[in-house]
């Protein structure tokens, strides 16, 4: 989906218009991929527009930031605020939400350390990432010829630009070959995740899902759904899985923010169950988007009125951790 070209995006403290929210060619992020980011959902419900866990997308970026030794110019509050603020000024109803931290313009040594840590939060209209018919009738996949990073390489729980180089490569493979998605295994054998979106199995009434040691990013809709899962007294096990777990399991879907809860068909051209989105996929899916269209309870306290007033208690009492910007 092309860009709008309009609307505001927020740069350093300043709402900027779209054409206007540049940086400069030799800013470090754009040669060396120094930069961290999110990826966050606003959703439209009955009660007004809400963003979905943004307090768990911010943490990460705090995260990703430190991992990466940069020392956030805002606080989370400040962000979190930016965040609100820009959709209030784009006046969106439902968007995507991007903010970046990331090395701007200052000197293009490898060291980033000179170089100033800028931030931006920029938004757009986005709908479904795989098409509708996806997430009713699911995807055909195959696995990568590309692993995730080894341990002691690209550090993958931070969600860092760099480590996208790897994702465009999964992604332009299972393109290239007439896929939707390529997904990666680990660089010992084991099953990782997509180019964007985290993976879970279901086998036997048990739903299987890659742990953090195996090369994934940690993601806000896969802790969506374990808890989900959980919820309707399904067993959920993080473990270590080989790759023809994926072969023999009776379901299987992606779960990650733009592909929100994904039905997976086909595996390098086997059927995974009979071929359908699956009960359990389905009961999971629904409860999803039960939550995010506001049709149920929102028990877990995921959602964020942004047009109401002052943001929601937990999130705008709380004091920012001085160390991390944490909330
Ligand atoms: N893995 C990767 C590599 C991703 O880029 C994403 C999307 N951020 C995910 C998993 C899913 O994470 P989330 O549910 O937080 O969007």
């Amino acid at each position: 989906m092309a860009f709008p070209g309009t609307g505001k995006i927020w740069m350093n403290g300043t709402l900027v218009d779209w054409a206007d929210a540049n940086i400069h060619i030799g800013s470090h992020v754009i040669h060396y991929g120094s930069g961290v980011f999110e990826g966050a959902r606003c959703y439209s419900t009955p009660r007004g527009s809400a963003t979905f866990r943004l307090d768990a997308h911010l943490n990460r970026l705090f995260d990703s930031a430190k991992i990466y030794r940069m020392e956030p110019t805002y606080s989370y509050n400040e962000l979190h605020t930016a965040v609100m603020d820009t959709i209030r000024a784009n006046a969106f109803k439902a968007c995507y939400i991007r903010p970046l931290v990331y090395r701007g313009y200052h000197t293009l040594g490898v060291n980033p350390f000179p170089c100033p840590v800028d931030t931006a939060v920029m938004l757009w209209e986005w709908g479904t990432y795989l098409g509708q018919d996806a997430l009713t009738n699911g995807v055909d996949v195959r696995i990568s010829s590309w692993s995730r990073s080894a341990p002691n390489t690209f550090p993958t729980l931070a969600k860092t630009s760099a480590n996208y180089a790897n994702s465009s490569l999964i992604k332009m493979e299972a393109i290239a070959e007439g896929y939707s998605e390529g997904i990666a295994l680990d660089t010992f054998g084991y099953l990782s995740e997509g180019s964007g979106q985290n993976l879970f199995v279901v086998r036997n009434n048990v739903i299987y899902t890659p742990p953090i040691t195996a090369s994934i990013l940690p993601g806000i809709t896969r802790d969506s759904v374990i808890a989900i899962a959980r919820d309707h007294g399904f067993k959920v096990r993080e473990e270590m899985l080989p790759r023809e777990l994926l072969y023999i399991a009776d379901e299987a879907f992606f779960a990650g923010t733009a592909v929100e809860i994904t039905p997976i068909k086909t595996v390098d051209k086997i059927t995974i169950g009979n071929g359908r989105r699956g009960p359990i996929t389905e009961a999971i899916q629904q409860s999803f988007f039960d939550i995010i269209n506001g049709a149920v309870e929102d028990k877990h306290g995921w959602l964020e009125y942004v047009y109401e007033g002052e943001p929601r208690q937990t999130v705008s009492a709380a004091a920012p951790n001085a160390a991390s910007g944490r909330r």
